[in-house]
């Protein structure tokens, strides 16, 4: 599978401060590609490199084949994105905008507005002012703008910032329809872990400034750390006979925690083995860690 992205040793300094620091990237065609870290990561910075906003101070970029670099010349009739806050003229209608952003980015088709307008549904709003939309409504239209000339690729930064939940949904199903329906590769930042995991195929993590992990969606489940508790009465007791049996365990009171992969996966036999010594459990349940608590352990945020 050819890849739409591809950045090899991407490195860019502002002074003393590294904002990224030797970043390959590798964004399939045809993917989600969710890229997480909290604030300040170096995200935005590694964007702007793609786009060929910024030099970059080491390294190679390779976008949909073609290599960026500041002479400007690239893949950009293929490439959507939204990267700077979405500016709009608030006097003008939604068709209006649109209409001037094509004529600007010098798109021949007249019929552009109108299919980006259905495509992202936002007929009921076309002759609103810009002015006066919510902010989903707002990044609507800077999703619109982004799709106007029909691109192979989406580079969006935080695309779902600022909205409600309701509104993060929304952009959510919009952008999965049109990986479907169109075709599209989606390469978004985020620094929300649950969002990015609702969304993309594949994640990559950078925390500051290095790419700490990339893994597909699917494998984030099977990372989150799970652990079975077990709630009883005699705990004291219980401990005493599950270590004896094997186990490892810690205790909180009356809870019991267990982290082997045996006991998460055979939750039958510490119930067995807690009646049969008379410390008989009132519950058993397995916990999986949470996912901004995964993101927090993975950066070292958190233990
Ligand atoms: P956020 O979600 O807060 O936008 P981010 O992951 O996008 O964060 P970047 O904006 O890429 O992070 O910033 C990475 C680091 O580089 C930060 O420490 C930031 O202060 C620094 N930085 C970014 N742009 C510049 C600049 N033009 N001059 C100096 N430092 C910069």
């Amino acid at each position: 599978m050819s890849l739409a992205i591809e950045t090899k040793n991407l490195s860019k300094s502002f002074g003393e401060v590294h904002a990224v620091r030797k970043i390959n990237l590798k964004v399939r065609e045809g993917e989600i590609y969710g890229f997480l870290g909290l604030n300040g990561a170096g995200k935005t910075t590694t964007i702007r490199a793609l786009l060929g906003m910024i030099r970059p101070s080491a390294g190679s970029v390779r976008v949909l084949g073609k290599s960026i670099s500041s002479d400007k010349r690239g893949p950009w009739k293929d490439i959507g994105h939204s990267v700077e806050k979405p500016a709009a003229y608030p006097e003008l209608t939604v068709k209006e905008n649109l209409e001037v952003a094509r004529r600007l980015q010098g798109i021949g088709d007249k019929n552009a507005v109108n299919r980006v307008i259905a495509q992202l549904q936002i007929l009921p709003y076309e002759n609103r002012k810009a002015g006066h939309l919510s902010t989903g409504n707002f990044q609507r239209l800077a999703l619109a703008r982004a799709l106007l000339h029909n691109p192979k690729l989406l580079i969006l930064d935080e695309p779902a910032s600022g909205l409600d939940p309701a509104g993060v949904v929304e952009i959510r199903e919009l952008l999965k329809r049109l990986v479907k329906e169109n075709g599209l590769t989606v390469f978004m930042s985020s620094h929300i872990l649950t969002e990015v995991s609702r969304l993309a195929t594949r994640i990559g993590i950078i925390h500051e400034g290095r790419l700490i992990e990339e893994l597909d969606a699917k494998k984030l489940e099977e990372m989150r750390s799970q652990r079975l508790e077990v709630k009883t009465k005699k705990s004291i007791l219980a401990k005493k006979t599950l270590l004896k049996a094997g186990y490892s365990v810690s205790r909180d009171n009356e809870i019991l925690i267990l982290k082997d992969k045996r006991a998460i996966q055979h939750s039958e036999n510490i119930a067995t083995i807690l009646v049969n010594a008379e410390a008989p459990p009132s519950q058993l349940s397995i916990k999986q860690e949470n996912l901004e608590d995964y993101f927090l352990r993975l950066t070292g945020a958190k233990p």
